[in-house]
């Protein structure tokens, strides 16, 4: 067999599902079969070093530092664009061009603005060369390794493309991936990023290119440069660009006038809140390549084009109060009570007000009337106060100084912008965040208990810590509130067999402060079990591959309180696994990890119990019913058609018995 074709086949294969799920949204296997192949492809290349490339899929996971970041001069400027806030601003511009032009007829198109980092991507006989920012314009710098760990962005070209060109695209984060970010940060106690702009251009210069790897980034791309293109238009190259594999926005449109231009922005001003990523604006282009030659550039951008900025949905209400909230890690949020207003589209009662500083810089006031914007974030933000309807009485806000939820006295830690409640173990937003955080899916993963209910145990009296939880009996919890009987048994079991989780993941779930997942199986893979943690050093723990000074002094704080050695004890003693377990069973792997089955049918190789049995000691999960939570089904013969219809239904994939197979071994 000709391993290099297997090779070169396999990448390509692998190239057409990046394409299929990042840049088409229709993905056609499932996450982990892509896995598998990927796997299968870096044993492959790692066998074979003579067939390495640069560009196979596998160099998308990173892994290369770049210490300082090569400046490079850009064979085409990067232009601005100049910026208009008025039909009358594009009226004023088309008659600008028509002096130019003559009076001919103009298309243009219509972009809308992407908001996030601007790159210019060389490729050369179809394949990534490299990519730069912007940086002034004339040079910027070399980011090709971080770049390419972006899915969406070809490392091959399809079909017939010019030899050599740039390609120019904006690195953005879209909303949903930014508050998964966000989401994982807070569950670790970290501050999370303030806007999904600044966190994509950042990311561009991150040293490591495996953390780029991790972040949901996308590449939209709207312009192409070089010689001989064979491209006659703006339109056209969208078009060409979205053929060679390009993610190239549906969004953009071609306007037979102004007037088309108008209807455009006017749809885009109302409907863009519904994208799924930020814009704030749009970018009108002449687009005929020939007049836009002839039109040509200023000192700083093309006369060809121009953005129109989109007015930043802004109201004026009165706010009514401020309340503080308390996390999970003590840290404090004001919150702006407002009378409710309308705004782009839904209605606002409340506007984060960020921290102490934010709220003594603006001058903010009970009472005042305050402007409400939004912006990329979801919850809406107060940008200033209207100071000529401002009462002469009112006062000066005053921060709290203490707890609103146990009365203690707030700290704030120099150089930091919140205040925190020090009051770890005796406030209860703080124990009951934990307790929630504990019992949640990727930690203790504990059926028949919610966020809520967590809530009514802690305020009842039931449990003040998560140790407190295997103590809990059916005939203590029956008496609460809507807990019936069978809910009741449910929780109790559901806590007990939480004693099976592996060690990684009690790690994880006790909420080690900067402790996310990774950092929790990194630690338990190196000590493994929790006293050879608790008695590690902090140079012992920095000298762990990947512990930083910050989480290991996070590992020794969290050890030095008697509190939560008592609790670690407590658990130990109730028979959590504290303690990697090496398995018996030599053919058990963690291969299935994190994945849900569903069984259903009859089976040639293995009885249902045996498949059961199999799914559960290579690491996997093994569901009763089909829901969203189902990973896969593996389905026998005789599958029951209610049971299909409903995994088609939920499009969770259904496996065979060989599927499955070939999926646990290797
Ligand atoms: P400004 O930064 O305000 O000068 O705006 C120019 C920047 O807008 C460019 O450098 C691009 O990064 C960005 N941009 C976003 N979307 C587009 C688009 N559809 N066409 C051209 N530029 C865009
Ligand atoms: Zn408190």
């Amino acid at each position: 067999m000709d391993i290099q074709k297997i090779i070169q086949d396999l990448r390509d294969e692998l190239n057409q599902h990046n394409h299929n799920y990042y840049v088409l949204d229709t993905p056609t296997i499932s996450d982990f079969e892509f896995d598998q192949k990927l796997k299968q492809l870096q044993e492959l290349e790692n066998q074979h070093p003579e067939f390495y490339d640069d560009n196979s899929p596998t160099q998308r996971v990173g892994g290369t530092i770049t210490k300082n970041f090569n400046t490079v001069v850009h064979d085409y400027r990067m232009y601005s664009l100049d910026n208009s806030y008025s039909k009358e601003d594009l009226v004023d511009w088309e008659t600008r061009i028509q002096k130019v032009l003559g009076n001919v007829p103009l298309q243009y198109t219509c972009e809308l603005k992407y908001d996030g980092a601007s790159i210019s991507i060389t490729y050369e006989n179809g394949k990534l060369k490299r990519a730069v920012t912007r940086g002034d314009g004339f040079q910027g710098d070399d980011v090709t390794n971080n770049i390419k760990t972006i899915k969406s962005i070809p490392l091959k070209l399809k079909g017939e493309y010019p030899s050599r060109f740039d390609i120019r695209g904006e690195i953005i984060l879209p909303f949903e991936g930014f508050e998964k970010m966000n989401q994982e940060l807070i569950e670790i106690g970290e501050t999370p990023y303030s806007n999904p702009r600044n966190t994509a251009s950042g990311s561009l210069k991150l040293q490591d290119s495996s953390e780029v790897a991790k972040r949901p980034l996308e590449c939209l791309l709207y312009f192409i440069v070089g010689n001989n293109l064979n491209i006659e238009s703006q339109y056209e190259g969208l078009e060409a660009a979205r053929k060679w594999g390009f993610k190239v926005p549906k969004e953009a449109k071609l306007a037979n006038s102004i007037e088309e231009v108008f209807e455009y922005i006017n749809h885009w001003d109302t409907h863009r809140h519904n994208l799924p990523y930020e814009t704030d604006g749009v970018v009108i282009k002449v687009n005929n390549f020939h007049q836009q030659d002839e039109l040509g550039y200023t000192a700083k951008s093309p006369r060809w084009a121009m953005a129109y900025k989109f007015k930043a949905e802004q109201v004026s209400t009165k706010l009514n109060s401020i309340s503080y909230q308390v996390g999970r890690t003590g840290s404090i949020t004001p919150v702006a009570n407002l009378q409710p207003v309308q705004l782009a589209g839904t209605i606002v009662k409340r506007a984060s007000l960020h921290n102490a500083d934010q709220i003594e810089k603006l001058d903010i006031r009970i009472g005042d009337t305050v402007f409400v914007e939004k912006g990329g974030e979801i919850i809406p933000k107060i940008i200033g106060v209207d100071f000529a309807k401002r009462n002469p009485d009112s006062e000066p806000t005053l921060y709290i100084t203490k707890c609103p939820e146990c009365n203690s006295e707030l700290i704030r830690t120099e150089g930091e912008a919140n205040h925190y409640c020090p009051n770890f173990y005796g406030c209860p937003p703080q124990i009951i965040g934990r307790i929630q955080h504990f019992i949640s899916r990727k930690a203790m993963d504990i059926e028949g208990l919610g966020g809520e209910t967590v809530a009514l145990l802690f305020n009842n009296g039931l449990v003040k810590d998560y140790a407190d939880l295997y103590e809990l009996t059916v005939e203590q919890i029956l008496p609460l509130e809507r807990m019936a009987q069978k809910s009741a048994e449910n929780l109790v079991n559901g806590v007990q067999k939480s004693k099976d989780i592996p060690f990684e993941r009690v790690l994880y779930a006790i909420g080690i402060r900067y402790v996310g997942e990774t950092v929790a199986k990194k630690l338990a893979k190196h000590y493994k079990n929790i006293d050879a943690l608790q008695n590690a050093s902090l140079l012992d723990l920095i000298l762990v591959d990947e512990i930083g000074e910050k989480i290991a002094q996070s590992v020794i704080e969290f050890f030095e309180n008697k509190e939560n050695v008592k609790i670690i004890e407590r658990l130990k003693q109730f028979g959590v696994q504290l303690e990697l377990v090496e398995k018996f069973n030599p053919n058990a792997t963690d291969k299935l990890s994190g994945r849900t089955f569903v069984v259903s049918g009859v089976f040639e190789k293995f009885s249902r119990d045996d498949l059961k049995k199999a799914i559960e000691d290579n690491g996997g999960k093994v569901g009763s019913s089909i829901s969203a939570k189902t990973d896969f089904v593996v389905a026998g013969d005789n599958m029951g058609p209610a049971k299909l219809e409903k995994a088609n239904q939920l499009k969770i994939p259904i496996i065979s018995e060989t599927d499955f197979l070939t999926m646990i071994m290797d």
